[in-house]
């Protein structure tokens, strides 16, 4: 098969087909795109793109809305997988209104891409989340039970999600998050960052303890007086749940 590819984010696939470089970060991951498909969603038309990495199993996507490629402030928000938020409805985290906003915010720029990176749990997985939560309802917090696990406040690790925004030719990124970590990372590995878009979800009975939590342990630039502003990574705990 030699087709010659006219669209930037399909002509990807064979410039990465043997793309090797010294990798990102301290375990050097390299990742090459390797498929690219339309995918229909009710927050518009978006492309997937499926990433290969040299490192785990781990098959992290793209959400691509809009032209990317060469672009310049582009707004992106990195996503870490939560099986029981993004598709199990869970309260015990906002994840999935993360994610539902984090679409629509990029289907209001016009043009935007959402990181879906396969890092469960804050990294930790899905069987100790179970665990961190069992422990949690025993009367510790998120990052009290993380550490009972022999596990950090936050396992993630966003040089993967470098390397995926400069596979995508992305030139400059305005990060959709509150998380000053993010930017910090992503800084580091090299991405341009251009601005931040503030990611604003108020929050439900059942999150208020979490994204305080969140807000007072993790440094994440929540106002608690005015609206709060819920990321991914901050603990989780339940109305009702012991402190
Ligand atoms: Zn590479
Ligand atoms: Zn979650």
């Amino acid at each position: 098969m030699n087709v010659v590819e006219k669209d930037a984010l399909r002509a990807l696939v064979a410039r990465d087909r043997d793309h090797e470089c010294e990798g990102f970060g301290p375990a050097r991951v390299c990742v090459r795109v390797v498929a690219v498909a339309e995918l229909p969603t009710r927050f518009g038309p978006f492309r997937l793109v499926g990433f290969w990495n040299n490192r785990d199993g781990k098959e992290h996507v793209a959400m691509v809305h809009g032209d990317v490629v060469g672009a310049e402030d582009v707004a992106v928000r990195l996503h870490s997988e939560c099986l029981t938020g993004d598709v199990m409805g869970s309260l015990r985290c906002d994840c999935r209104d993360q994610l539902t906003e984090g679409l629509r915010a990029i289907q209001r720029e016009g043009r935007g891409v959402l990181l879906y990176l396969r890092q469960e749990g804050r990294g930790i997985g899905l069987l100790n989340k179970i665990r961190a939560y069992a422990l949690q309802e025993q009367g510790l917090d998120t990052v009290e039970a993380n550490q009972a696990l022999g596990f950090r406040d936050d396992e993630r690790d966003y040089a993967v999600a470098a390397h995926m925004v400069r596979s995508l030719g992305v030139k400059s990124v305005r990060v959709v998050t509150n998380n000053p970590d993010k930017i910090r990372q992503l800084t580091q590995h090299g991405v341009v960052v251009s601005g931040r878009i503030p990611h604003v979800i108020p929050p439900n009975e059942f999150n208020r303890f979490y994204l305080e939590t969140k807000a007072r342990r993790s440094g994440h630039m929540i106002d608690l007086a005015a609206e709060r502003i819920p990321e991914q990574s901050d603990p989780v705990v339940v109305e009702g749940m012991p402190r």
